[in-house]
């Protein structure tokens, strides 16, 4: 063959090819060689592929849905930046609080990790999320309270818990309570410590075989250095008494000898518009002869609830009791009266004066 017909072959088939080209091109059904796993060779319209493709996406995007084919395990992070969590048989965590690796994570309905530090509500139960993205379990002081959080990190409501050695209650917002006598209702036996150097009186209850072991309320006192140190049994009680000034003295009860529970003191015999104001305003620190003074209303308290017979203790610590030391307003000069003396609050109602 010579050169110059090779050349015509060469650019009729050129040619020819170009045609079949531009012919497929413009073909939307043209046929699609598929080579299927076996080696096999399927012929397919363009169209059908089109149209099993929008078949297998849609029950792609239907199975992501249901989480049953993805068969994602462990953490995930999405494109947003939101994290889930899928277990060994690639199902999502979602709707609950969930434990990974000793840490306790909640998960939303959708299955989003929740980050945000704070509380946050799941199902009408109630969680902490900490600033490192896990939960609070157990006894938490968050803010100026503390609370209670279960092994499953759902916050305790109405209910006591054990903390510390001590029986704690827990309210309806979760806050532990700093004054149980509502909830526990009256005792027929308390036991009394006094705390020399906080010059704090703890009242506890008993928990059955536990002993004294629930902190009832704290009050705020003040001993004095020759106050004695030890444990004691109250023998009597005065609802007026002459005391050392001379001054006298509400709701006392005694400890021992001329050692006493009573209110601050009064300048004037059985007179509670008589109030030592500057007296009162040192209530908190160490400045009584050797009784232990209170507010009225708490001297008062221990006078209708203790009786007889009750064990006192009387020590000196630095540690903090189970309750915190509560801070008492001052008084000014013309307020003669003792704010949370019962008898006296319609003085502080007439005066407009909020305690
Ligand atoms: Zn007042």
């Amino acid at each position: 063959m010579n050169n110059k017909i090779k050349k015509i072959i060469i650019l009729g088939g050129m040619l020819l090819s170009g045609i079949l080209f531009v012919l497929g091109f413009t073909n939307a059904d043209a046929e699609i060689t598929i080579k299927k796993k076996d080696n096999r060779q399927e012929i397919k319209t363009e169209k059908t592929v089109k149209a099993e493709k929008t078949v297998e996406t849609a029950k792609t995007l239907e199975k992501a849905k249901t989480g049953k084919a993805v068969k994602r395990k462990g953490w995930y992070t999405a494109k947003s930046g939101r994290k889930y969590y899928y277990k060994a048989d690639g199902t999502p965590v979602k709707n609950r609080a969930y434990r990974i690796n000793g840490n306790l994570y909640l998960f939303s309905k959708s299955g989003i990790l929740c980050t945000k530090p704070g509380f946050k509500t799941l199902n009408g139960k109630r969680y902490y999320l900490r600033k490192n993205g896990t939960l609070a379990v157990g006894y938490r002081k968050i803010g100026d309270d503390y609370y209670y959080f279960s092994k499953t990190g759902v916050m305790y409501k109405n209910r006591w818990a054990y903390a510390r050695g001590y029986k704690f209650y827990f309210g309806k917002n979760g806050k532990r309570l700093t004054d149980v006598d509502a909830v526990l209702g009256k005792r027929s036996s308390y036991s009394i410590e006094v705390n020399k150097t906080k010059n704090t009186v703890t009242i506890y209850a008993k928990d059955g075989n536990k002993g004294y072991t629930i902190p009832v309320k704290t009050f705020v006192c003040s001993t004095g250095d020759s106050t004695p140190t030890g444990v004691f049994s109250t023998p009597y009680k005065y609802r007026w008494l002459g005391l050392v000034g001379p001054c006298w003295g509400q709701w006392c009860t005694q400890i021992q000898g001329n050692y006493l529970f009573h209110s601050e003191c009064y300048t004037e015999p059985n007179d509670n518009n008589s109030l030592d104001v500057a007296e009162y305003n040192k209530i908190g620190t160490t400045c009584s002869h050797g009784c232990i003074r209170l507010r009225a209303g708490d001297a008062k308290w221990i006078y209708d609830n203790c009786s007889l017979g009750t064990k006192v203790t009387i020590f000196t610590s630095n540690k903090n009791g189970p309750f915190p030391k509560p801070t008492e307003k001052k008084l000014k000069s013309w307020h003669t009266w003792d704010p949370t003396d019962p008898d006296m609050m319609y003085k502080c109602r007439q005066s407009g004066c909020r305690h």
